[in-house]
């Protein structure tokens, strides 16, 4: 055994050694309940003090520590990483950081070498960085397609030869036959329209669209300065839609578009309802931070949850219920729980009586729901589906007052919502209005009431899929404990056709109890410490930068109405438009690419973005992909060859985030407010460009912005506070420029000359602090050392019971949302609360149209895995070799299927299917399906490729490659992936089906065949 295996074994057993006291840890607390010995010696066992060893770098001096952040998932904790000899030898959690720590971090200003006596945990995915970071199929020189798009041949291309290349176009396929001509960056830098005839769509900057994968908090914004700032194209867009945009459409509408991320405050709620939430497993904050918390503080008998879920999550051991709701039924739940809370009189009056925030404040509370504002319900009225406002009733308010809604106080008259503080929650009726006339209004509360009341609770159970009982039982629990009850919602709650009205009757059951933002309630995150893009350095904006304009080419946040091609052709559109969308809908952008709508793609730039194998139904893209008429140019920035970028024309190697990645990562919710910083623990292992700089996203952007003449980049690109000018030709130009910003605008101390000395030793970036100035490089030191500033503790964005940076306003009635059209109907939108049929947006209800197939099916995320990227986890790979088909044991009996049997899963948009082995299980919902994500690749090193110079371009070199071909390793394409298998819409082209409303990508709604092999 070599040194670097019996290293790996070591950590191994370290790996298996903490996943087995995590787990034994939860089940003697579920065995023994609370507050017996046992629970107590179970607390002391999954401290997480006790549980990881503390840092190595105490037994070995030559062993260097970085504080960092990590990205094994986007549940930003912070790490401790140890490296020997410019490699990463091993990852722990940072005890500075409230997310290793259960929100019991070391005191901030503890001296640096006292924090390495202590300890803080981390997943086993975090563990796993090295293996993420050495694994042999990482790509260390850029390559250029030498074949057919898809057929895998590529060679490698000197990284100048690459950037002139997509900088300037031509004919650049030329010598494999390809006779197009290719426009480059250059060519698109350009003020001319895409069509005269439209020009609301903007100019042809907007042919250059860049989807951005795991692109956090830096790495966005420095990506945003190349694709808006310096191009001025608007095609810059994530990939919230696949990460979880369903329950953030609930809690976006429900705040007025102000916030998307709540859950149950962890640390002081008494009962959480957990809607399509995996918090032992999955959740962000992470597993060993939100999913602990709630396990330790459960075994003391503090916090009480049920889980709704069509599957039994690990979380369920410890749930007081586990109710299996019919996948996409979430919604009806809970519209079921709201008639229950509404019928039986157990809903917060007070809090949602008060009109305003000064009002809200008087009866106790942060912030004021809309629920008693008056709304026109007179079809015939020019302002129907408004607000009444004060104007409607008063020719002679003044201007100021005139806007404000109207509200009936409890004495009956009419009034500005702004100046009342108890108004009438259950008005409705008819209001005078200006000229005399009668209007008839209703409250917010009242449509919402009409919304939930059309059905009864017996109905809503039916049609969710759960028994009456359950639902008058949760919604008694729920509405047992004041303000310390929430829902946790997350991607099972409401990432389906139909999700945005699902997640927001769940959001709503907050607001009914009344605990938005207060403490042990539904809360938003706290924010971070400080401006990282401003203060000393301008690093926001630049000499010469654009502004984009026109709609993206995922039609969000952009209305359907204001196209020429609405003026034309009216209703419906071709396909549809999401103005009330919080956006991130990649999905749609790779339908509006493959439908060329509203306009072309001209250039495609993916970064980390696999859309063949991470969307519904995205084997529908290698369609588009294959295309070249569809994308001209495809240039992808990825670590290895996925199954998306295998169409692509270049592939640019990145670095991963243990080696770049420099971000700045603030809280997801609940609570807390915190900036971690992540930056580099050891030097990439991609290849260098002349001049010495790793390959990797930003050196590429850089290289192109400079090539093709676009600002922002190169020479004098950043600006200071007294006007000093500065460089951008490489990625610590801009990264630590921003750290220092971070630091001054959190008021940090200098660092101690030792501790500066202590970052100067460890740190990669040290290597640049000849260009801070003594004073900013100490205060950087001092952030750096601790892995970010964490200068306040998780209650203090508490005033009393309210926190203090939450949200102001709670809709009952979104005015804007009522206002909307559906772009393929022509019908506005249903401004409150409404149980949806999850229906395609031409009206198509899959249950009905698919009923030949069966079984519904979920997937879902395991606790060693995140997305598409961890089968690279070795150890977790050796853990759980593959992933199984989870079917309910009476089904199983039904079709004669025993535990391991193979199975062909068929759906109407895929005949061919997909094959897997079955697991027999009760903790599957009958009628129902559940498959992990992460398996199933067919490319990441699962197969054979043709690639010139294959051991040049791959880090493991001879391992995997012989001359001109890369070896694949089959383990490596274990298991299945549903995604192969899920529906498609017929009306849109055979493309992924979406939510109407919000653009959600359908996760839930699929029916399949099973076929006995
Ligand atoms: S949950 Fe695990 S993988 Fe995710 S950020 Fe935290 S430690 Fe890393």
């Amino acid at each position: 055994m070599s040194g670097k295996d019996k290293e790996l074994k070591m950590s191994r057993r370290s790996f298996v050694k903490n996943a087995a006291a995590m787990a034994a840890g939860a089940a003697g607390a579920a065995v023994v309940g609370f507050s017996s010995p046992e629970a107590e010696a179970s607390e002391k066992f999954t401290s997480p003090r006790d549980v990881q060893d503390i840092a190595e770098t105490l037994k070995d001096k030559n062993v260097k520590v970085v504080h960092s952040v990590c990205l094994g998932c986007n549940a930003r904790c912070g790490t401790r990483v140890l490296t020997k000899d410019g490699r990463l030898i091993g990852n722990y959690g940072n005890p500075y950081h409230p997310y290793n720590t259960r929100f019991a971090p070391i005191a901030y200003d503890m001296p640096v070498k006292e924090s390495l006596l202590h300890s803080g945990s981390v997943c086993g995915k975090s563990k796993e960085s090295r293996n993420y970071a050495y694994n042999p199929y990482r790509l260390i020189k850029p390559l250029k397609r030498s074949g057919p798009r898809g057929s895998g041949k590529f060679e490698p291309i000197e990284w100048e030869q690459m950037i002139k290349e997509i900088a300037e176009g031509g004919a650049l396929f030329e010598h494999i036959g390809e006779k197009r001509m290719i426009e480059g960056v250059k060519a698109l830098n350009s003020d001319k329209l895409i069509d005269a005839g439209a020009p609301e769509l903007g100019t042809v900057r907007n042919g250059f669209i860049f989807i951005g994968g795991r692109d956090q908090n830096a790495r966005k914004e420095f990506s945003d300065r190349f694709v808006k700032g310096a191009l001025g194209s608007c095609n810059r867009i994530g990939h919230t839609d696949i990460c979880g945009i369903g329950f953030r459409m609930g809690n976006w509408i429900m705040s007025n578009k102000k916030e998307v991320e709540f859950k149950a405050d962890p640390v002081n709620s008494e009962f959480i309802a957990v809607f399509g939430a995996n918090i032992y497993e999955a959740l962000q904050p992470g597993i060993n931070t939100y999913g602990a918390t709630v396990a330790n503080r459960n075994s003391k008998g503090e916090v009480r949850f049920i889980i709704v879920d069509p599957r039994a999550t690990n979380a369920s051991v410890h749930s007081e219920d586990w109710i299996a709701v019919q996948p996409t039924r979430d919604g009806a739940l809970a519209m079921g729980m709201l008639r229950w809370i509404i019928d039986n009189n157990r809903y917060n009056g007070a809090f949602l009586a008060a009109p305003n925030t000064e009002a809200a404040s008087k009866a106790g509370f942060a912030c004021f729901t809309n629920a008693s504002y008056l709304v026109i319900t007179d079809p015939a009225h020019k302002n129907y589906r408004k607000f009444l406002r004060v104007a409607d009733i008063n020719a002679n308010a003044d201007e100021k007052e005139s806007k404000d809604p109207v509200v009936a106080d409890s004495a009956g008259m009419f009034a500005s919502a702004l100046k009342t503080e108890k108004a009438n929650l259950l008005f409705s009726g008819t209001v005078k209005d200006s000229s005399g006339k009668s209007v008839s209004v209703k409250s917010a509360f009242v449509l919402m009431r009409e919304g939930v009341f059309k059905f009864t609770v017996d109905e809503y159970a039916e049609k969710a899929g759960v028994k009456t009982a359950d639902i008058v039982k949760l919604a008694d629990r729920f509405t047992s404990n004041g303000t310390k009850s929430a829902v946790t919602q997350y991607h099972g709650a409401g990432n389906y056709i139909g999700g945005t009205y699902a997640a927001y009757a769940v959001a709503v059951l907050n607001a009914l109890v009344g605990s938005v933002d207060r403490k042990g309630g539904y809360m938003k995150a706290g924010g971070g410490a400080g401006k990282w893009n401003t203060g000393i350095y301008d690093l926001a904006l630049f000499e010469g930068a654009r502004k984009p304009s026109g709609p993206v080419i995922s039609r969000e946040k952009f209305a359907y109405e204001k196209t020429t091609e609405f003026k034309k052709n009216g209703y419906p559109a071709k396909r549809p438009w999401f103005p009330m969308s919080v956006g991130g809908l990649c999905v749609e952008a790779m339908s509006g690419i493959d439908q060329k709508y509203p306009y072309p793609c001209k250039i495609l730039m993916t970064y980390f973005f696999n859309p063949v194998y991470s969307i519904p139904g995205g084997y529908r893209y290698k369609e588009t992909l294959s295309d070249t008429e569809k994308v001209p140019l495809h240039v992808s920035i990825d670590i290895t060859v996925n199954e998306s970028n295998i169409f692509a024309d270049y592939i640019v190697p990145d670095v991963v985030y243990s080696e770049g990645h420099y971000g700045f990562l603030t809280p997801h919710a609940p609570a807390s407010r915190f900036t971690g910083i992540r930056t580099p623990a050891v030097e990439p292992v991609t290849g260098k460009t002349k001049d010495g700089r790793h390959f990797s996203e930003e050196t590429f952007l850089i290289d192109l912005a400079i090539a093709s003449g676009l600002p922002g980049f190169g020479e004098n690109a950043i600006k200071d506070k007294n006007g000093n000018m500065f460089p951008l030709k490489k990625a610590e130009d801009f990264y630590l420029r921003a750290i220092s910003n971070l630091a001054d605008s959190a008021k940090v101390p200098e660092a101690s000359d030792e501790e500066t000395a202590f970052v100067e030793k460890n740190y990669p970036v040290a290597g640049f602090k000849n260009m801070l100035s003594a004073s900013e490089w100490k205060k950087v030191c001092y952030a750096l050392a601790r892995g970010g500033v964490f200068n306040t503790s998780y209650n203090d964005v508490f005033t009393g019971e309210n926190h203090k940076f939450g949200i102001k306003e709670i809709l009952l009635y979104s005015e804007e949302l009522a206002l909307t059209k559906n772009s393929i109907t022509g019908e506005n939108f249903s401004g409150t609360l409404k149980y949806v049929q999850p229906v395609t947006p031409k009206g198509r209800n899959i249950d009905e149209i698919d009923k030949e197939y069966p079984f519904s099916v979920i997937t879902y995320k395991m606790n060693v895995h995140a997305q598409s990227r961890t089968h690279f986890h070795k150890w977790s790979m050796e853990l759980f070799p593959e992933n199984y088909i989870e079917m309910n044991d009476k089904d199983a009996a039904t079709l004669g299927i025993r535990d391991m049997d193979s199975v062909r899963l068929i759906s109407a948009s895929n005949k061919d299917g997909i094959t897997g082995k079955v697991k027999v299980t009760k903790l599957v919902r009958k009628g129902c399906l559940g498959i992990s994500n992460h398996y199933g690749h067919t490319q990441m090193g699962a197969s054979d490729l043709p690639i010139s110079k294959a051991r040049e371009v791959f880090y493991g070199g001879k391992a995997v490659a012989e001359k001109d071909r890369l070896i694949g390793n089959k383990k490596l394409g274990s298991g299945l992936q549903f995604n192969n298998v899920a529906r498609l819409d017929e009306d849109f082209g055979n493309t992924p089906m979406v939510d109407v409303v919000g653009g959600t990508p359908d996760f839930s709604s699929t029916r399949v065949k099973v076929i006995r092999l």
